[in-house]
């Protein structure tokens, strides 16, 4: 199955302490899409301005990324600036420039509307319901959103976690949008509103996956370097995404496996300043970390409970 998603395309203007990155590329459709497509045929629905290189939409076809979807209209493309301090788990916006994003009305091509997996990143709430009504019937349908929308769109959002199967969130915005400061409390809050499953992202300490009375926990991969998280949430979406849309498997095992797949993917992107690792990333490596994801995870069960399993 291929996958469908709405998000931003963008210029991003980060500082981290070990360096600063000016007008680079970003945007959560961008992470998302390029993650995702090393499992699967992504097709990219997004806006961009008069100031949107032709490089960068020629790298995202060099990743075979569907951009019929990708418009350009007259103004500037979306620009995000960002900071970092020592504790890489938690951005700090300075400034958000909507941009093209305000005058943006997705339609989406028609073959678009047939697709059986659609991801609705980080972007307004408004939008990702405008795609959510082209798409015909979608088996899975899952979405991400920040605390900008938390607080400027709260009604619109309310609607589209409703709507979708699983919802996918960092653990600050889980906190933020129900005001519970306990994670598992706050899961069962934004389950109450319909979706299925939860995934609350928690940075260096992993992820958490809430389905019905079920939790896994997976922790993150153990990095010497981190140099930049942007784009680690959406990275990890399109891997736990992409490996899901190719599978097809939507059991709890396969849920589990995709989350494995998104953090080793995350873990590959926070290696470098916007999408430079993903730029390098093979598929062996992507294999090879799984492995070691594996054995980082693996212990006995109890002696009393005869073998472990
Ligand atoms: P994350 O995976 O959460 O680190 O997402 C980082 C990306 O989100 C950056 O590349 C930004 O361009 C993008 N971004 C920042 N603010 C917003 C926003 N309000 N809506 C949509 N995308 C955003």
């Amino acid at each position: 199955m291929g996958i469908v998603v709405v998000g931003t395309v963008a210029f991003d203007t980060v500082e981290t302490p070990f360096g600063k990155g000016e007008d680079v590329l970003g945007g959560s459709a961008t992470y998302f899409s390029t993650s995702a497509s090393f499992f699967t045929d992504v097709s990219l629905v997004a806006v961009v301005g008069e100031d949107f290189p032709e490089e960068h939409v020629s790298f995202l076809r060099s990743r075979e990324i569907d951009t019929d979807g990708l418009v350009r209209i007259p103004g500037k493309t979306f620009h995000w600036t960002g900071r970092y301090g020592y504790d890489l788990n938690e951005a700090q916006t300075l400034d958000t420039q909507l941009n093209v994003l305000m005058e943006f009305r997705p339609d989406l091509p028609p073959r678009y509307r047939e697709t059986e997996v659609l991801f609705l990143a980080n972007i307004d709430p408004e939008l990702q319901l405008e795609v959510l009504d082209q798409v015909k019937s979608p088996k899975l349908v899952a979405c991400d959103t920040m605390n900008f929308w938390i607080s400027s769109k709260p009604a619109a959002l309310k609607e589209v976690l409703r709507r979708v199967d699983i919802v996918i969130i960092n653990e600050g915005e889980a906190r933020q949008f129900t005001g519970e400061a306990n994670l598992v409390k706050a899961a069962r809050q934004i389950m109450a509103l319909g979706c299925k499953r939860l995934v609350i992202k928690r940075g260096e300490y992993g992820v958490l996956m809430f389905a019905g009375d079920s939790i896994f926990a997976a922790p993150a991969y153990p990095l010497e370097s981190v140099f930049d998280p942007t784009g680690a949430g959406d990275t990890f979406a399109g891997g736990f995404m992409g490996y899901l849309a190719n599978t097809g498997d939507f059991t709890e095992d396969g849920m589990r496996q995709a989350i494995v797949f998104g953090s080793v993917m995350a873990s590959f992107n926070v290696e470098d300043f916007s999408l430079d690792r993903l730029k390098s990333l093979t598929y062996p490596e992507i294999e090879e970390r799984f492995r070691h994801f594996r054995a980082l995870t693996r212990f006995q069960g109890l002696a009393a409970d005869g073998q472990d399993v």
